[in-house]
């Protein structure tokens, strides 16, 4: 029989076993870089730096041998952004920006597939990446591919990239408007979805501690429009 006061043993087991469990939670969090600044602000930065861009007058920052000197030692990115390797959508041009301040990922089709995801954790759990932008734009060669290639092709082997591609193609067909310039903006919400499926990228989403945004640049006018969060 229990003395009155007297913790059984079995309760002491579970309180040791809830403190260790709480331990590798802390832990866990603990081993997520600290933030190099809130979300909202690294977003903001990476859109005013669009403006500028997008009206001729490009402030080229963080360019300089000193900069260059300074992340030498370790970066801290602000942003990721995972672009087209488009030769028109280069992530620090259009958003104005220099050495270390955007961690990039550039792959045909804007796809992610698991190097993809892979790289951008990366950048949010040990380089203090806040935000995470997922970059379409207007008539991407990659796309037009996979829209053009969508008939009659299910059973062939397209390659990876094309069949990265394929989801976003269905999603959007027999939409209205353009099909190529819809799997362009599904592309990028289902690219969206995939990194949040990740635990802990989306622990941190529902905490406000990280924001995963999408956007379509627009070729001619160098122009982002922003998809709803
Ligand atoms: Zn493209």
């Amino acid at each position: 029989m229990t003395r009155p006061g007297k913790i059984p043993a079995r309760s002491l087991i579970l309180l040791a076993i809830a403190s260790l469990s709480l331990a590798a939670t802390r832990a866990v969090i603990a081993a997520v870089h600290a933030p190099t600044m809130p979300p909202a602000q690294a977003l903001q930065l990476l859109l005013d730096g669009n403006q500028r861009f997008v009206a001729g007058k490009p402030e080229h920052p963080n360019q300089t041998p000193a900069r260059r000197a300074e992340v030498a030692k370790g970066q801290h990115p602000f942003a990721a952004v995972l672009a087209c390797s488009d030769s028109r959508t280069p992530p620090e041009v259009i958003f104005d920006r220099g050495l270390g301040d955007i961690f990039t990922v550039r792959v045909a089709g804007n796809v992610a597939d698991k190097v993809v995801i892979e790289s951008l954790d990366y950048s949010v759990k040990h380089l203090g990446v806040r935000v995470v932008m997922v970059l379409g734009h207007r008539r991407c060669g990659a796309v037009i591919a996979a829209v053009e290639g969508h008939e009659g092709t299910a059973d062939q082997d397209v390659g990876p990239m094309l069949s990265e591609l394929r989801p976003a193609v269905a999603e959007s067909k027999g939409m209205p408007g353009d099909p190529v310039e819809n799997a362009v903006r599904e592309n990028v919400i289902l690219v969206m979805k995939n990194l949040e499926s990740s635990t802990e990228l989306a622990a941190m989403v529902k905490a406000g501690d990280l924001k995963i945004v999408g956007g379509i640049y627009d070729l001619d006018t160098g122009t982002i429009e922003m998809l709803k969060e």
